[in-house]
C-alpha cells in the first residue's frame, strides 16, 4: 500500500528526514515512535503531500506521489488523515462534517452522503451527536467525528498523527478503541503514537525514529523485548 524509498525532507538547509525507505502492507498497522522533534509527523506529512519530499520516491497504492505527473489531488483522496487538534469544521453539525467533502469532492447527494454519514457516526458510537456542533462535544468525541469523517471519503489508508495526545486521559479508550475496530476491519493504517499499549497490541510493524532517521523496523514484540539500538534502548527506558 505504501512504499517509501529513499526519502529525504528538508526545510531550508536542515534536513529532517535521511534517507527513509520503508513498506506497509496492505492491511497492515504501523505505529511510528520515537522521541519529540524525531520527524515523525513530517513523515506522515510527507505521505499525503502536505509536505514535499526533497528527494526521493513515496508510491501509495501503486500510484507514484512523487512523480510530477500524478494527480496529487486524486492521490491523496484515498488517504484519510487525522490530526492531534481534530481540525472539525466548527460552523457545521456533526453530520455536515462528514457529509461535507463526500459531497464536494465525491459528487454524492446529500441524501446518499447523509446516510453514509449516520452509518460511520453509529460506528464510532455517536448517532446520538449527528445534530450538535463540534464545541458541545468532549475532545474523545471530537476526535470519533474525526475519524468517521476521514472514513467518509472510503479511504484506502488513514494516517493518524498522536490522535490520543490531546485528550484528557479518560478519553484515550473510547478513541483507541475505535482506531483498534478499524485496523481489525482490516484498514491499512500508520500511526503515530505514543501509546505503546496500543502499538504493541495492534500493530503489526514499528518504525522507531530518531532525529530523522529510521533507526529500527520491526515487529512489536521483538522492538518492546529485545530493542536493537542504544537509541530505541533508551528511548524505550524513558518511557515505559
Ligand atoms: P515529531 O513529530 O517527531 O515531533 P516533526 O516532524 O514535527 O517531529 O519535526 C521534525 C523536525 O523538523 C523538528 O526539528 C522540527 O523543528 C522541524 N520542522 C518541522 N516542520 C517544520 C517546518 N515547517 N519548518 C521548519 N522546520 C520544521
Ligand atoms: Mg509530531
Amino acid at each position: 500500500m505504501i512504499n517509501v524509498e529513499h526519502l529525504h525532507k528538508s526545510f531550508g538547509e536542515s534536513e529532517v528526514l535521511h534517507d527513509i525507505s520503508t513498506e506497509v502492507k496492505k492491511g497492515e498497522v504501523v505505529s511510528v515512535i520515537g522521541p519529540s522533534g524525531s520527524g515523525k509527523s513530517t513523515f506522515l506529512r510527507c505521505i499525503n503531500l502536505l509536505e514535499k519530499p526533497t528527494k526521493g520516491t513515496i508510491r501509495v497504492a501503486d500510484q507514484d506521489l512523487t512523480d510530477p505527473k500524478t494527480n496529487v489531488t486524486k492521490a491523496r483522496a484515498k488517504i484519510g488523515m487525522v490530526f492531534q487538534h481534530f481540525h472539525l469544521f466548527p460552523h457545521l453539525t456533526v453530520l455536515d462534517n462528514l457529509t461535507y467533502a463526500p459531497m464536494k469532492v465525491k459528487h454524492l447527494s446529500r441524501q446518499e452522503a447523509e446516510q453514509k454519514g449516520r452509518e460511520l457516526l453509529e460506528r464510532v458510537g455517536l448517532q446520538d451527536k449527528e445534530s450538535a456542533y463540534p464545541n458541545s462535544l468532549s475532545g474523545g468525541q471530537k476526535q470519533r467525528v474525526a475519524i468517521a469523517r476521514a472514513l467518509a471519503m472510503e479511504p484506502e489508508l488513514m494516517l493518524f498523527d498522536e490522535p490520543t495526545s490531546a485528550l484528557d486521559p479518560e478519553m484515550v479508550k473510547e478513541v483507541l478503541d475505535v482506531m483498534k475496530d478499524l485496523a481489525h476491519s482490516g484498514m491499512t493504517m500508520l500511526v503515530v503514537t505514543h501509546e505503546m499499549g496500543f502499538a504493541r497490541e495492534v500493530a503489526d510493524k514499528i518504525l522507531f525514529l530518531d532525529e530523522g532517521h529510521l533507526v529500527e523496523s520491526g515487529e512489536p514484540n521483538q522492538f518492546f523485548d529485545n530493542p536493537q539500538s542504544t537509541r530505541a534502548q533508551d528511548f524505550l527506558a524513558k518511557i515505559l
